[in-house]
């Protein structure tokens, strides 16, 4: 059977997933925000609205292109088997099951943690990430907002790791979770970790909005996606905003 119209069919599959999955979460926690009273992004009500509508296109367009790697790793494990995902649950998986998860994590935010890095270089910024700071400040709709370039890296990782690192399917679910959720609620103004935490060892280890709303101000640090690790190690972690609520 020729591959190619299972592999259309897979893509246009995880391009709709990608889109919905955008629609929920975003518009999830952006209700959520309004409905806590805050305002997140432009205090100008005329450049907030612009904001968010250039927002939503860029995540469209990056959902596009997500869909494309994602839709080839689905084609590649439902028809030829060709991934590492399994979905039989053996007594060594109990173990496999959180390391898997937290090596596809550090994976994951190593990757970010370079090439975002790398994106702020003067011949890359214009080009490849001045979409993503374009949102001053971010709002829960700049979850995606990426130029195609951006997106193209931040989409490939995880369907390239699962031709390399054996991953049960719910753990993958759990990756692919972690990855939507810190997305979107590091983006949308607020803390929604509660202060003991955010001052506490959680926080001084796992990235939330509280560190990311720092690198939107001040561009030059806090590069990281899910843990301070790389930032800590290379001096450029900056700490905390202070909007902790
Ligand atoms: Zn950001
Ligand atoms: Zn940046």
């Amino acid at each position: 059977m020729s591959t190619t119209l299972p592999l259309a069919i897979a893509t246009l599959q995880t391009m709709a997933i990608v889109i919905v999955r955008y629609f929920a979460t975003s518009g999830g926690f952006a209700w959520w925000t309004a409905r806590r009273g805050i305002v997140a992004g432009p205090a100008d009500p005329v450049r907030r609205r612009r904001q968010v509508r250039a927002e939503i296109r860029w995540s469209l367009i990056s959902a596009v292109i997500y869909g494309l790697p994602a839709g080839l790793m689905l084609a590649a494990w439902r028809f030829e088997g060709l991934t590492r995902i399994y979905t039989d649950f053996g007594l060594g998986d109990a173990i496999w099951w959180p390391v898997s998860i937290a090596l596809y994590l550090f994976l994951h935010d190593s990757w970010f943690y370079w090439t975002h890095r790398w994106m702020h270089a003067p011949a890359l910024f214009a080009r490849v990430h001045a979409v993503h700071h374009a949102s001053k400040p971010p709002t829960a709709w700049a979850a995606m907002s990426f130029s195609p370039w951006e997106a193209l890296s931040g989409a490939l990782v995880i369907p390239l790791l699962v031709f390399l690192i054996p991953i049960h399917i719910s753990a993958l679910a759990v990756v692919l979770t972690v990855a939507t959720v810190m997305g979107v609620t590091n983006h949308m103004g607020w803390e929604m970790f509660p202060a003991r935490w955010v001052n506490g060892w959680f926080g001084r280890h796992i990235i939330t909005a509280s560190h990311h709303e720092e690198h939107h101000k001040r561009y030059t640090c806090n590069y990281g996606l899910y843990f301070r690790f790389w930032d800590k190690l290379c001096g450029t972690d900056k700490g905390l905003a202070n909007f902790t609520r």
